[in-house]
């Protein structure tokens, strides 16, 4: 069934806390979350009620993670699923798959009992990608469904529902997708910083047994250019380097050839695909 396929629904615990770095994304996304929890001075202003959020920014910046802390903060229901997953041969089959998405966040929300629901949908380019001069593709019907179901959000009883999309390749999105009451709410989630970088590497340590003398500014200085989900992967490696060693702690030097061998991995990989 489709609960099943969309492995990564459940009821997210993750707080905005537990994200490294992203300060000023964090503080745009809690403000946009915020119409949908005062929703009732919203409607008291008749100010347009908020429907989608879209995330931007490179692979592994922590777009999930946000999302997920998004439904925890609002005290949501939480579906995810990706545009891939809606990439159907036969026609209408995807369009069905959107209905049965927002049915499902329907549901789930009347059965435990949730005021809201909050859709996530990784990789929209992939069905709300642009369409050219007319030409029909196979899921424009996809991109419609989404469309319309996202039109008739406020027209129909609780749940409310809040759509949070994300993409690496903002313009190559359909306009349609970005017109007011749809996704009209971007926020660009970054490569970390240092700063970012540093607190990323603390946050995935802490259930690590890190050595005292540890320079974790350096660390994060040579980490140049990583994504946090490159940064999670740092830490993992450092401690096989320490766990191969027999030491009892991650030390600088288990830090240190563990980020060359993300940057290496990083490489073969990029040979591989060209
Ligand atoms: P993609 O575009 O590839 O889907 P994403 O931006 O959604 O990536 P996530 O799936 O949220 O990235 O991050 C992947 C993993 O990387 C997380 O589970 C986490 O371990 C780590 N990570 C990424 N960003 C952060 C962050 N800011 N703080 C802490 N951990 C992070």
């Amino acid at each position: 069934s489709s609960e099943r396929k969309r492995k990564k629904a459940g009821p997210p615990k993750l707080t905005f806390e537990e994200i490294g770095g992203q300060d000023s994304a964090k503080q745009e996304l809690r403000e946009a979350l915020d119409f949908l929890i005062r929703h009732e001075e919203i409607q008291k202003f008749g100010i347009r009620p908020l429907k989608g959020i879209l995330l931007t920014g490179p692979p592994g910046t922590g777009k999930t993670l946000m999302a997920k802390a998004a439904a925890h903060y609002t005290n949501s229901v939480f579906i995810a699923t990706s545009g891939s997953e809606f990439v159907e041969m036969y026609v209408g089959v995807g369009a069905g798959r959107v209905r049965e998405l927002f049915r499902d966040a329907r549901t789930r929300a009347a059965k435990e009992n949730k005021e809201n629901a909050i859709i996530f949908i990784d990789e929209i380019d992939v069905i709300g990608g642009k369409r050219e001069g007319g030409q029909q593709r196979e899921y424009d019907q996809t991109l419609n469904q989404l469309l319309t179901e996202m039109d008739g959000i406020y027209t129909s009883d609780a749940p409310r529902i809040l759509i949070i999309a994300a993409t690496n390749r903002k313009e190559m999105l359909d306009s349609a997708l970005l017109r007011p009451g749809r996704f009209d709410r971007h926020i660009q989630v970054d490569l970390p910083d240092k700063k970012g970088r540093r607190h990323i590497l603390e946050l995935h340590a802490k259930n690590k047994p890190l050595d005292k003398n540890i320079n974790m500014d350096k660390i994060a200085e040579e980490s140049y250019g990583f994504s946090g989900a490159q940064l999670e992967s740092l830490m993992n490696e450092a401690a096989i380097y320490a766990m191969r060693d027999d030491s009892q702690y991650i030390t600088q030097k288990h830090l240190s050839m563990a980020i060359d061998k993300v940057m290496m991995g990083e490489k073969t990989d990029r040979e591989s695909n060209e």
